[in-house]
Formats: structure tokens, C-alpha cells, sequence
């Protein structure tokens, strides 16, 4: 038996206990007011999101969450019907389905390989990593074709949107430009070869189907950089229009407006969309025969062509030529809706492209656009320094006196000598090198220094000195080139292709150098 003092002790202690526990619990309290504080200024707990797959028993579901398929309850709120592959849900703490949100848009773009008949479609991933998605409930009706862009839930393996990417085109796409033949200097040759080839099967469709004739698809311009290819291109595109606009009866401003001119630049296209350069190649097709599916003449331009459409197996480009060129063929094949469309292509590495686009009933129509020769160059001078501009001095008189300096052969103005390994020479002069656009600069720069001389002393008029500044200017320029150059680039500018190159010695520089 206690006694009672042992448990008058007892109930002491047992008191004290009972304080301090009470004093913790009101601490415990306090605390857990503030967190309850703490959780409403937070809001919600945190809930998790899913993708939801299928319907499954009763008014479960299964979803994808987290990487994981698990099947759940759904709130009663959620219209069971409503959901479709691929729709976002919000799960509770019990992951119980509570709302129904926006879907994510973002996610990996991939391109269609093949769309199956069943809501199956095959992507590519990577190259040689193809898998198959399904459709998410927004993509049920949407036509997927091969090589389209899609944006894709690789987790969820679901596609989930068409990405329209219209950049492609807009990129091309071009009012048809305010060139016409009379702008270009020294090509009549050429102008009248590519007008014949273009204009009159173009304007007589009727007429050609009549004999059974069949239209070119495309012509090839080839010939070193600057010297005008792209101005014909413009310009055929330009003279289609008018002519066409005349055949129809309809007004030039409407003619304007439902042409077009498409300039894929190679290198750009190449760059912008690696590995789906077909895929460009198609919808720039698809935009043309689009634009002139009302009888209105298209211009595809293709500059730098050979970028593009390299010899297949050369190795040079990697696997990109196996595949686009085919695409280029089929595309230029295809018989329907090309009627309006004409194909130019421009290269100053013909030697590049691949022969079967040069085949007939595809660019078969070839036309070399060489450097301007003295009289050339002096017709293109002559369309800059036209009568509209301030000369003091006769402007025959001027042409002429430029037109020599450019085109002189002294050994005074040699540009570089070229070497051979079978130990001769040559000796190129900047007539060599000599291109429309250096033309154009040279007049340019002339300008200028008249405008200058105007504004400081107010003498009017280009004078043979600007001339001949714009001139040695222009040179100048050109002094780096041929250490920049490699060998064979030389053998190429100079036309002189086929024979080894030993070395490339800088005249200009030299002489420079020597009198500093
Ligand atoms: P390419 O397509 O052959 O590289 P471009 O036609 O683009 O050359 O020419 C570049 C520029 O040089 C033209 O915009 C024009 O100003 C000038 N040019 C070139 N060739 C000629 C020419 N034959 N007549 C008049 N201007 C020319």
C-alpha cells in the first residue's frame, strides 16, 4: 500500500507533468493555427497533371502520369465524354481526377513519316529513330501528310498539332519584280534565247497543245556571280506578267497581284531547314502551282542552285542530295498544275548539279551568262550612267575613257599571274574578273564622289576623275582576292578549269607593296 504522502508526491508530480504537457500542447496548438494560416495564404495542395489515355471501368480512367500509366477515379464533376486522347487533367492529392485544363502547348516538333489509316501515325524522331503515336482528340480529322511538322508528346506518345510553318514560303515568296529586259546590259543573246524558250509556249499553251508540243519546265542559267542571272529571272517573271495580262485581257495591277515570283535562295534553304529541305522544296511547289492555279504565270527562281542539287554520291553534302533531288524530280515531273509555273535555276557551279535535272522535259533549256566584254561592259556602264545623270563632260567621251581603263591589258594594270604545274603562265587582267555588279559599283562610287563635290564646292556632274577614283577603288577591292582564293577557286573565276594551278602570284599587291 502507498502511503498517503507517497501519493500526495505522486499526484505532484503527475500535476507538473500534466501542466508542462498542457503548455506543449498549447504550444502544438499555436503552431498549427499557424500553419492552417499558412496553407490558405498558400491555396490548394499541391495537385500532380496527367494526360488522359482511355476510358476504363465505371467512371475510371487511365492516364499517363508522370511516365507511369495508372488508372484513377475522376471527380463527378468531370464529363467522362468529353474526354478525348491527349486531354490535361488536374488530380487531386488521392489522384482522383478534379478538373479538366488547357493541354500544354509546346513540346518536340518531329516530322510525319506516314500517316496510317487506323489514328496511328509513324514520326521521326531522329533520323533512323521512327516511332508510332496516336492522334491526340484535336487531330482525329486533320489530313497528316508525309513531311509534315508536328508537335508531339513523346511521353505520351501522342500527336498533339499540325505546326504550320508558312515561314517556308514566306521566305520565297515575292512580288514579281520591277525588271524589265531593257535594265540588263550586254545579254541580248541571252534575252532572246530565254524568251523564246519561255514566252511564247507560256502565252500559246493552247496553241502548243494543239501540235502536241511540249512546253519547257525550266531553264538553267549558269556563269559566274554578278553578271545578271537573277536580273533575267526578274525579268522573264516581269514580261510574263505584262504579256500574259495582254493574251487574258485583264488589267496589269490584277496580273500583278496573282503571280508571283519564288526565289529559293540554296545555301538559305539549306541552312534554315536542315534536314527537311525536301520538305521545303514541296511546299514552295505547293505554293506556286497554288499561286498560279488561276492562269497567272509563276516564277520559281532557284539561285545557287547547286547547293541544293549536287551530283548525287559525291559525298560532297552528306546524304542531303539523295533525298532532295529526287524531291526536285518528282516535283518538276508531276504532271498536274505546273502549267503556269517556270522553273530558272541559276548556278556559277553548273559542273555541280546533278545531270538528271538537266535532262529533257526539266531545266533543258541551258544559257551561259558570261563576264561582260569591252562592249558589254560599256552598254552596262552606259544603263548606269544614263542620260538622266549630271555629266560634266560628254558622256561618250566618258564610257570610253572608262571602258578602257577597265579593260586595259598593259602590264601596268595585271591583276595576278597564274602558274601552271606544266610550267606555264598566264597574266589576268581585272577585265577577267570583271562582273555587271563591279559595273554598277564602279558608276556608283562615282556618283558619290560627285554628290560629295557638289555639297563642297557646287560643281555639278560626274567627271572623268570620279571616274577614274570609282575605278582604282574598285581595284583595290579586289587586290585581297587572290590570296584569299584557293587554287582551284582561281582555275573557276578564270575559266581556265582542267589544268593544275602551281601558284597564284598578286600583281596589283605587289606593286603596291614595292613602291611603299
Ligand atoms: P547573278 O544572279 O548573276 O549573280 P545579279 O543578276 O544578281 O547577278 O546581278 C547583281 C547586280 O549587278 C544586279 O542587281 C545589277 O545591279 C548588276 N548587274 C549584273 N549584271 C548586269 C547586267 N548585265 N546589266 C545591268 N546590271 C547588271
Amino acid at each position: 500500500m502507498k502511503t498517503y504522502a507517497e501519493m500526495t508526491t505522486e499526484l505532484e508530480r503527475a500535476t507538473a507533468q500534466n501542466d508542462r504537457l498542457t503548455a506543449a500542447l498549447r504550444t502544438a496548438r499555436s503552431q498549427i493555427v499557424d500553419l492552417k494560416a499558412d496553407l490558405e495564404r498558400i491555396g490548394d495542395p499541391p495537385n500532380t497533371y496527367a494526360t488522359f489515355l482511355r476510358r476504363a471501368e465505371g467512371t475510371t480512367v487511365d492516364v499517363l502520369h508522370q511516365g507511369r500509366r495508372l488508372r484513377v477515379a475522376t471527380a463527378a464533376q468531370i464529363d467522362l465524354d468529353a474526354l478525348t486522347p491527349g486531354t490535361e487533367l488536374r488530380l487531386n492529392e488521392g489522384l482522383a481526377v478534379v478538373e479538366v485544363v488547357p493541354g500544354t502547348d509546346a513540346g518536340n516538333v518531329v516530322s510525319v513519316v506516314e500517316a496510317l489509316p487506323d489514328s496511328r501515325v509513324l514520326v521521326a524522331v531522329a533520323p533512323d529513330d521512327i516511332r508510332v503515336l496516336r492522334r491526340a482528340g484535336t487531330l482525329t480529322e486533320e489530313p497528316l501528310h508525309p513531311g509534315d511538322s508536328v508537335l508531339v508528346d513523346l511521353r505520351a506518345q501522342l500527336v498533339r498539332e499540325r505546326i504550320d510553318r508558312a515561314e517556308i514560303t514566306d521566305l520565297v515568296l515575292e512580288q514579281v519584280p520591277d525588271t524589265s529586259f531593257d535594265r540588263i546590259g550586254g545579254l541580248s543573246t541571252q534575252i532572246e534565247t530565254i524568251r523564246d524558250a519561255v514566252e511564247l509556249p507560256f502565252l500559246q499553251q493552247d496553241l502548243y497543245r494543239t501540235y502536241g508540243l511540249r512546253p519547257p519546265k525550266g531553264v538553267l542559267l549558269y556563269g559566274p556571280p554578278g553578271c545578271g542571272k537573277t536580273m533575267i529571272a526578274q525579268a522573264v517573271a516581269h514580261e510574263l506578267v505584262l504579256r500574259s495580262a495582254q493574251v487574258r485581257g485583264v488589267g496589269v495591277a490584277e496580273a500583278l497581284e496573282h503571280s508571283a515570283f519564288l526565289n529559293v535562295k540554296g545555301p538559305e534553304l539549306l541552312n534554315k531547314y536542315v534536314g527537311e529541305s525536301e520538305r521545303g522544296i514541296r511546299l514552295v511547289f505547293e505554293r506556286a502551282r497554288e499561286k498560279a492555279s488561276a492562269n497567272h504565270p509563276v516564277v520559281i527562281f532557284f539561285d545557287e542552285m547547286e547547293a541544293l542539287f549536287r551530283t548525287r554520291g559525291t559525298g560532297l553534302s552528306s546524304d542531303v542530295e539523295t533525298t532532295i533531288v529526287p524531291q526536285l524530280l518528282a516535283e518538276i515531273d508531276g504532271v498536274e498544275g505546273l502549267d503556269n509555273v517556270i522553273v530558272i535555276g541559276a548556278s556559277n557551279r553548273e559542273d555541280m548539279i546533278d545531270p538528271a535535272i538537266l535532262r529533257p522535259g526539266r531545266l533543258d533549256v541551258k544559257i551561259r551568262v558570261q563576264r561582260p566584254d569591252e562592249a558589254a561592259g560599256r552598254e552596262i556602264l552606259g544603263l548606269y550612267l544614263d542620260a538622266q545623270v549630271p555629266l560634266r563632260g560628254d558622256r561618250e567621251a566618258l564610257l570610253d575613257r572608262a571602258v578602257a581603263r577597265i579593260y586595259d591589258t598593259a602590264a601596268s594594270s595585271a591583276f595576278v599571274r597564274i602558274e601552271f604545274s606544266d610550267g606555264s603562265a598566264e597574266t589576268l587582267h581585272f577585265r577577267d574578273f570583271v562582273s555587271g555588279a563591279t559595273l554598277r559599283n564602279i558608276v556608283d562610287r562615282a556618283k558619290k564622289n560627285a554628290v560629295k563635290e557638289q555639297l563642297a564646292t557646287g560643281e555639278v556632274g560626274v567627271t572623268a576623275a570620279h571616274l577614274d577614283d570609282a575605278i582604282s577603288a574598285e581595284f583595290a577591292e579586289n587586290e585581297d582576292l587572290p590570296s584569299a582564293a584557293h587554287p582551284e577557286e582561281w582555275a573557276r573565276i578564270s575559266g581556265r578549269r582542267g589544268r593544275r594551278i602551281e601558284s597564284v602570284v598578286p600583281l596589283l599587291g605587289l606593286a603596291a607593296e614595292q613602291s611603299r
